[in-house]
């Protein structure tokens, strides 16, 4: 017996069930070791099997190629806005970013701090209801990286086809990692917190192209250089232990399930019955976001008042169905329906929003 809800938070999110279960069962002694895996040696025996485990389900999971560097390190996907620019953006060359949302426009402001940036797209015309093609957007001369959200958490809003460009593309897939499978040729560095659909607050975990490594600007402390995580095999200090042994678990639940490319199946069915729900509204629910860019991790909608929306919101979480808030800067509702979030989970969702507006009619 279990009393758990449906959990629609952004971010820390809903995990799988049967993962949370493992964990506390080996919790107080890891696997008969008289202590828990959070309280021993980062080097001993039992959490290096743990970590190359988790690395080596990552790199097979996500078919990352051999020329990446997978590292895991502390700092979010925030620290990553800073880190990004600091390593890559030398004196002389300049970056692009795609300005999306709330998310890409936090990576810009960050990097404005280190060098010259400059918006290759600029959603704000648009009320960041779309993604750019790539005929869209404006390289300029000098250009060493162009900067992309992948999924806009907040706005609802994903690439459906990553852009086509000569410079390597930095990416911050925070809320769609490991949802679906990556076209790594477009790519130079990858980035992303885990908490949005792979495991605990506390960990990012960064994809770079070896290439990318060879130019970057040593100028720094240790900390803040890929070069120096890449060489130490993300053991230059500490690593964030509990995250990284909770994500082997989230990506051997994956692998169980069926890989990558069934989560994907899987959460684009999940967000077209949501979708669904939208649209054969009446216009009852409204999504702002263009439908070829609609995100299948975060679906946000209207109602017709923001007292309705309230009303929603406050009625969903009596009915087992939490957290369905949009984030304070939009209003709105959001449903995040990550890879731990159930099928039953989004339908009980849909039926809810059916039986809301019957109930409810303007
Ligand atoms: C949540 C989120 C972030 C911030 O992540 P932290 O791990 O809290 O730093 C950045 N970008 C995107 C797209 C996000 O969804």
């Amino acid at each position: 017996m279990n009393n758990r809800i449906y959990n629609f938070s952004a971010g820390p999110c809903t995990l799988p069930l049967e993962v949370l279960e493992e964990a506390q069962a080996e919790l107080v002694d890891y696997k008969g070791a008289g202590m828990s895996l959070i309280e021993m040696s980062h080097r001993g025996k039992d959490f290096m099997d743990v970590y190359d485990e988790t690395i080596s389900l990552t790199r097979s999971i996500f078919n990352v190629p051999d020329d990446f560097s997978v590292l895991f390190l502390q700092g979010g996907a925030t620290l990553q806005f800073s880190m990004v620019p600091m390593n890559l953006l030398n004196e002389g060359k300049r970056a692009a970013y795609v300005d999306s949302g709330h998310w890409a426009r936090s990576a810009i402001t960050d990097a404005e701090s280190y060098g010259d940036v400059y918006v290759a797209w600029d959603g704000k015309d648009n009320n960041y209801s779309r993604m750019p093609k790539t005929d869209e957007i404006e390289l300029k001369d000098n250009t060493t990286y162009l900067h992309i959200t992948s999924n806009e958490t907040i706005g609802g809003v994903r690439f459906h086809e990553w852009p086509e460009v000569e410079v390597p593309i930095v990416s911050d897939m925070s809320s769609d990692y490991m949802s679906r499978p990556i076209r790594w040729k477009n790519f130079g560095l990858v980035y992303g917190g885990v908490q949005k659909n792979l495991g605990p607050a506390g960990l990012a975990i960064v994809f770079i192209r070896d290439t990318l490594l060879r130019d970057i600007n040593r100028n720094q402390g240790k900390y803040l250089r890929y070069d120096i995580h890449a060489e130490k095999n993300s053991m230059f200090n500490t690593p964030p232990v509990f995250p990284i042994y909770i994500v082997g678990k989230v990506l051997k639940w994956m692998s169980k399930i069926g890989g990558i490319h069934v989560i994907e199946r899987v959460a684009e069915e999940k967000a077209r019955l949501l979708y669904f729900a939208i649209d054969e509204s009446n216009g009852y629910y409204q999504c702002p976001v263009q439908k070829d860019c609609r995100s299948i991790m975060n679906v946000v909608f209207r109602l017709p008042t923001p007292a309705l929306e309230n009303e929603f919101v406050k009625q969903a979480s009596l009915e087992g169905l939490a957290n369905l808030k949009g984030h304070r800067s939009v209003g709105g509702c959001r449903a995040s329906i990550y890879n731990a979030m159930p099928r039953d989970g989004v339908e009980t969702l849909a039926a809810f929003m059916d039986i809301f507006q019957a109930n409810n009619p303007i």
